[in-house]
């Protein structure tokens, strides 16, 4: 469920195992392991032991690791990993899409304006996603937010309210909640831990 399946056109189960035991970094923003064991997931490139086989699941999207219950790796930074390769036809729609939101398109504005910015409606966009990323725009926008916000963490001395502000949350409760949830942590211990 949500993972990445035999029937992937080019991302097969195999593809993926070779990619992490090389720690492929053409796969980098392609695919997101997640390991069963410590409920937590990585880039392809993170140094990190390997886990077992059994233990790993692959995914689209950080957001689709994220909705299965899986926690951002604190040493690969999932939030750093590049933009996925070029994509044609309709991915490169879902590729331009995911950028928008990463722009914050969702975070004042709807599914719908996105959509028609797409030149697609917006049911068309949702089955695009959920095909392509195995989830959806909103989630995508929930990802995006915490993955800025954390790269402000990491990288200024802003303080928190600030953050959560630049990141695109509503508010500060909402910034809390939404790490809690991500990290299992609130985000200043985030900042004291790095
Ligand atoms: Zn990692």
């Amino acid at each position: 469920m949500g993972a990445y399946r035999h029937e992937h056109p080019d991302l097969s189960f195999e593809a993926c195992e070779r990619a992490r035991h090389a720690r492929d970094p053409a796969f980098d923003g392609v695919i997101f392991i997640a390991v069963t064991s410590t409920r937590i997931y990585c880039r392809p490139v993170c140094p990190v032991r390997q886990p077992l086989t059994h233990n790993v699941r692959y995914f689209p999207s950080a957001a689709a690791a994220e909705a299965a219950g899986f926690r951002p790796c604190l040493r690969c930074r999932p939030e750093t990993a590049p933009h996925s390769p070029a994509w044609s036809g309709a991915r490169a729609t879902v590729t331009r899409a995911l950028r928008l939101i990463e722009e914050g398109a969702l975070d004042q504005e709807g599914v719908e304006p996105l959509a028609a910015r797409l030149g697609i409606g917006p049911r068309h966009l949702a089955r695009l996603f959920r095909r392509y990323l195995r989830t959806t725009p909103t989630a995508a926008a929930r990802t995006a937010r915490v993955q800025r916000a954390k790269r402000l963490i990491d990288g200024s001395d802003l303080p928190m309210t600030e953050i959560a502000d630049l990141a695109g949350f509503r508010s500060v409760r909402s910034f809390n909640a939404t790490f809690r949830e991500v990290y299992r942590r609130p985000p200043s211990a985030l900042r004291r831990g790095r």
